[in-house]
């Protein structure tokens, strides 16, 4: 690889998941310890987001009541903003924010970065925002920065180089603004999933998340996703910070 940037894991909470919202079909006996994180590339010549993290955890656990099967706890330490000033980041520091979607718990902290450029799906930003916003799956305060306050230095795309060696790949599937994030590291070519993805057992079972806008875009976001990446880093993956105690390329 040409590129070698180093991906950071931030933890930013934690919750438990039936096992028919883990799986496409799944069984609601099982239950599915998620976590949430942010991801932090550095090795550039400013540190990229994907993702932002949840501030709000109360508001979530509201709002995702129907899916959470235990509700968000975030510990002491693991807001993005801890997180961030433990490698010495404050908020205007990060040069982009890619999102992954735009689902609450990947979008809340959105404000917190008014110097990135911000990159979403372009065709699922439109769709996002059709009809006046009525019935949208994303919450009005990050439709508000994307389309208005930050409306200069949003790029909504897909499929970009956001810089080099970091490129957005749509996949769909969770929603219809779902994208992936490929990131050149040392180790090979990761791939940041986004919650299309959301565990490990949905690659090794072959079973699409529970949570989907089309079950068929997950299937083919899946194979898409091995056939590019070496390494994949499923959206909440428990086990990723123990298998990458340094990071992800370091
Ligand atoms: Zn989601």
């Amino acid at each position: 690889m040409k590129y070698r940037y180093v991906i950071h894991p931030l933890l930013n909470g934690r919750c438990v998941i039936a096992g028919n919202h883990a799986f496409h079909e799944g069984d609601p006996a099982e239950s599915w310890p998620y976590s949430c994180y942010v991801w932090l590339i550095l090795g550039g010549e400013r540190p990229v987001l994907v993702d932002t993290g949840l501030d709000n955890v109360e508001e979530m656990n509201h709002g995702a009541a129907h899916v959470l099967r235990q509700p968000i706890t975030q510990e002491p330490g693991q807001s993005t903003r801890e997180h961030l000033s433990r490698f010495g980041i404050k908020g205007e520091d990060i040069g982009a924010v890619i999102i992954t979607h735009l689902h609450f718990d990947h979008v809340d902290c959105l404000d917190q970065f008014p110097a990135a450029r911000i990159y979403v799906s372009g065709k699922g930003l439109e769709l996002a925002t059709a009809n006046g916003w009525k019935g949208s799956w994303a919450p009005g305060k990050a439709l508000e920065i994307l389309t208005r306050t930050a409306k200069d230095r949003t790029v909504a795309a897909d499929d970009v180089e956001v810089v080099p060696g970091i490129r957005t790949m749509w996949v769909g599937g969770h929603t219809p603004c779902s994208q992936a994030v490929l990131v050149d590291t040392a180790v090979g070519r990761a791939c940041v999933t986004g919650d299309t993805v959301s565990l490990a057992a949905n690659l090794e079972r072959g079973i699409p998340v529970g949570v989907f806008h089309n079950v068929e875009e997950c299937r083919l976001a899946m194979d898409r996703i091995r056939s590019e990446a070496d390494i994949v880093l499923p959206s909440h993956e428990p086990a990723i910070p123990g298998i990458f105690p340094r990071g992800i390329g370091a």
